[in-house]
């Protein structure tokens, strides 16, 4: 007899670049309000001193991209392109920018898909954001590029829908890079191996609508694709 009731889910995983072995995914932590034009067209201003953090759950995650139907409960879905810094070691205490910087294993594109429309009734209401935010398949993400061939400057981070371009923006726009964002994260979590952090999204989010085809780069990383289908 099995010790568990059920099976057990197995842990979402993503491949790597260059590597049969895939990366095993702990948690999924994001970044709000990182670039200053998107605050801005959120209506919000760019906190400067600590980011802003909100977390999906681990399964949310759509690995590859491709078909999704239109998710249930909005009619407002939302893109937001992001950089995601995948975590290849952890720690239980606050860690500085440098020490930071040498715990991200790889990089990879990742889509903060939002009910924007329920995201906007918890924030009048002030209420939490998990709804608009932690939805199924809301995380669709590429494969890791390991950090020994990619790292994060000026590049280009952009996001099409029908061959039209929607988002478009450059890295050194983030308010707070890679290794600032880890090192405040660490000061409230403790992190692990197999952590995931997206980065937040530049200006132009809008509506993904069913029929939609969608393509997100940043310069030097694999292109995610996928479409939207009725539901
Ligand atoms: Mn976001």
């Amino acid at each position: 007899m099995s010790r568990f009731l059920f099976p057990p889910a197995v842990p979402p995983s993503l491949p790597v670049i260059g590597s049969p072995q895939r990366f095993p995914v702990h948690r999924i932590y994001c970044v709000g309000r990182n670039f200053s034009e998107h605050a801005r067209e959120m209506g919000a201003e760019a906190p400067r001193e600590a980011p802003v953090f909100f977390c999906k759950p681990a399964d949310a995650l759509l690995v590859g991209g491709g078909d999704m139907t239109y998710p249930m409960a909005t009619d407002d879905l939302h893109h937001e392109v992001e950089l995601v810094a995948a975590l290849g070691t952890g720690s239980n205490a606050p860690v500085d920018r440098d020490t930071a910087a040498g715990m991200v294993f790889g990089y990879a594109i990742g889509l903060d898909l939002t009910r924007r429309d329920r995201q906007a009734e918890a924030k009048a209401a002030r209420l939490p954001w998990d709804v608009a935010k932690g939805f199924d398949r809301s995380a669709p993400i590429s494969a890791l590029t390991p950090a020994e061939r990619w790292q994060p400057g000026n590049q280009a981070i952009w996001f099409d829908v029908n061959g039209e371009r929607r988002q478009s923006g450059h890295l050194d726009d983030m308010i707070h890079d890679v290794p600032a964002a880890i090192a405040a994260l660490s000061a409230l979590f403790e992190l692990r191996a197999g952590d995931l952090l997206f980065m937040g999204t530049p200006a132009g989010v809008g509506p993904l609508r069913p029929g939609d085809y969608w393509q997100a780069g940043i310069d030097g990383l694999p292109m995610l694709q996928g479409a939207i289908l009725g539901r």
